[in-house]
């Protein structure tokens, strides 16, 4: 708690924050059973970008690219994070499959939460009497109606049941040694929700403004559609919401995204990147470096994404060089 004020800038590492805003928006499509039409996104913004489509089977929807055109330039001149970008992958994938879970095989990925065996931390589910302490404490995480201007979007908020599968979602990334150290919980970051009154399609997008903030539109769409973490939905949304953390972590450690391009991983892992974007990110025009790194942070989770642009259906043993850079600079060993 009373962390809360807690610097401003949890970048910690200060210098470039100012340059790093402006991330992305990421956008996870829609859900699964619905399927209505290939782009049911009815979002303002529908506009062609639409990133590359979804894949319309699903029915997703995606979000466009710059939805709705606010959010979308690009303050800076530089490259390196200006970008965001809606993702519109992540979305269209509601695969049944898909999404939902890591391989058993797969290393990486632990599936649900708990972890049996390797004596991994375990946390208990919180309640709706604690959600809120529990996101703030455990992962550094405050969610509320968005109070930064975007887009003259009007706010919402999610309840406590939405909350919880948030904090679900969140608990599979903090069991790696490093990832907390990484976000660093005692400098929170706050979940700005607004709604576009697009309606009611599972698909949510996102934009990163600085080193302490995520402004989501339509997270209650997309959650509203995850009955819980066995839901084909919930991998989908997770990964949503990390990817938006990925570009979190990289605003309050920039040499992360340096190390990251110095890497040259598309070069190594010629076929998970297109034109330098891990293939399974849906636009090719935003920074490559900034959603690539947060893809990765993304896909090291969930290990299995498909979607039209790409599929990746093990991200560790497809991309074994990304893997290996996310592994040894973001996340660690299971704790
Ligand atoms: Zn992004």
């Amino acid at each position: 708690m009373a962390r809360a004020s807690r610097q401003q800038d949890g970048a910690s590492d200060s210098t470039v924050v100012s340059i790093a805003i402006a991330l992305c928006v990421c956008a996870a499509g829609c859900a699964g059973g619905i399927v209505a039409g290939p782009d049911g996104r009815v979002g303002p913004a529908a506009d062609a970008t639409d990133a590359g489509g979804l894949p319309p089977a699903d029915g997703g929807e995606e979000p466009d690219p710059c939805l709705d055109g606010g959010p979308c330039e690009e303050p800076e001149p530089i490259d390196i994070d200006a970008g965001e970008e809606p993702d519109v992958d992540a979305g269209p994938v509601a695969d049944a499959d898909a999404a939902t879970m890591p391989d058993p095989d797969a290393a990486t990925p632990r599936d649900s939460g708990a972890p049996a065996d390797s004596g991994a931390v375990v946390r208990p589910t919180p309640t709706c009497a604690n959600v809120n302490q529990r996101l703030r404490d455990d992962f550094g995480i405050i969610i509320r109606p968005g109070t930064l201007p975007f887009s003259g979007l009007p706010s919402e908020d999610i309840g406590c049941a939405d909350r919880i599968k948030v904090y679900q979602m969140f608990i599979r990334p903090f069991q790696y040694e490093r990832f907390g150290p990484r976000v660093d919980p005692s400098v929170p970051f706050t979940m700005h929700l607004y709604r576009t009154g697009t309606g009611s399609t599972a698909s949510c997008s996102a934009y990163v403004p600085n080193a302490n903030a995520i402004q989501i539109r339509d997270l209650s769409d997309c959650l509203r559609v995850v009955s819980g973490p066995s839901d084909p939905d919930f991998n989908r949304i997770a990964m949503f919401l990390i990817h938006e953390t990925g570009h979190i972590i990289r605003a309050r450690t920039p040499s992360l995204g340096t190390s990251f391009q110095n890497a040259r991983l598309a070069a190594q892992d010629p076929a998970c990147y297109d034109r330098g974007f891990i293939v399974t990110y849906s636009l090719r025009t935003t920074n490559p470096i900034s959603e690539s790194m947060a893809e990765a942070i993304g896909l090291f989770v969930v290990n299995r994404k498909v979607g039209r642009y790409g599929t990746i259906s093990n991200f560790r043993t497809e991309c074994p060089h990304t893997y290996a850079w996310v592994r040894t600079n973001i996340f660690g060993n299971l704790l």
